[in-house]
């Protein structure tokens, strides 16, 4: 179980959200951040909109990326892909394991020709997808069971890890070997606003579940103070986890 696991929490474990269409704001905001605090998640929005150049240059300002593009096509496409990651700098990048082991073993060995190697995540089922969307697409089952098969699939690929729900994790984290990482979304510091999620989790009830990594987007980036927003939600950690005297 992940509650045993004897495990010491990165003091950047929350990866902020930068849901933003331009690079003006992506500045203004990680330039008030620090990157020994947090991490930053590029997705498809800021990217198409800004492009590499953003991706590097919050990497040469310091941050950790995770550029979260969610690769899926043919094996030697996504294999690219991983490859140009690597080569923007990026800490982590992701592909969905529904394009299968042959697509998820080329991205691992892409990447794995590097100097730089980004860690190599999964996301299995999309959690805005219910189990009627599911039965639509053929896949039969309930969304645990296919969420529990796939990451185990990305496991055998090769991959570190997989984005799901802080709901997820417990199941995931009996199933998967110690040290795969498991990244949850859907974050909320007690107190604040749920926005449009729809099953929250506060920060410390997720890494008690096993989370490794918190994507937390506007508690903090929509806070009239992100950096203290960000110090909060950090010293609500360190106080369920203290660090290691
Ligand atoms: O602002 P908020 O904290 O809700 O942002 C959450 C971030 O995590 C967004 O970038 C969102 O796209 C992403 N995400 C999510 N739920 C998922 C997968 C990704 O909220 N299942």
């Amino acid at each position: 179980m992940s509650e045993n696991r004897n495990r010491a929490i990165d003091p950047r474990c929350v990866i902020v959200a930068l849901d933003f269409s331009d690079a003006g704001a992506v500045i203004e905001l990680t330039g008030g951040l620090d990157a020994d605090s947090c991490r930053l998640k590029v997705g498809k929005e800021l990217y198409t909109h800004c492009g590499p150049a953003l991706v590097e240059r919050l990497v040469a300002d310091g941050f950790d990326v995770f550029l979260d593009l969610k690769f899926h096509d043919i094996p030697n496409t996504v294999a690219g892909a991983c490859a140009a990651a690597a080569d923007l700098g990026v800490w982590m990048v992701n592909v969905h394991a529904l394009g299968g082991r042959r697509m998820m073993e080329a991205a691992r060995a892409a990447v794995e020709q590097k100097s730089h190697q980004p860690l190599l995540m999964a996301v299995t089922i999309l959690t805005s997808m219910g189990e009627s969307d599911l039965h639509e697409i053929g896949l039969s089952g309930s969304a645990e069971e296919n969420v529990v098969r796939l990451a185990k699939l990305a496991e055998q690929s090769g991959l570190d890890g997989v984005v799901c729900s802080p709901l997820e994790v417990t199941a995931l984290s009996r199933e998967c070997r110690e040290g795969f990482r498991f990244i949850t979304p859907g974050i909320r510091p007690a107190g604040t606003q749920a926005n449009d999620q729809k099953r929250i989790t506060t920060p410390t009830d997720a890494l008690k579940s096993g989370a490794d990594y918190l994507v937390i987007g506007r508690p903090i980036t929509a806070a009239d103070d992100p950096l203290a927003a960000l110090q909060a939600i950090n010293a609500e950690i360190q106080l369920s986890f203290p660090p290691a005297a």
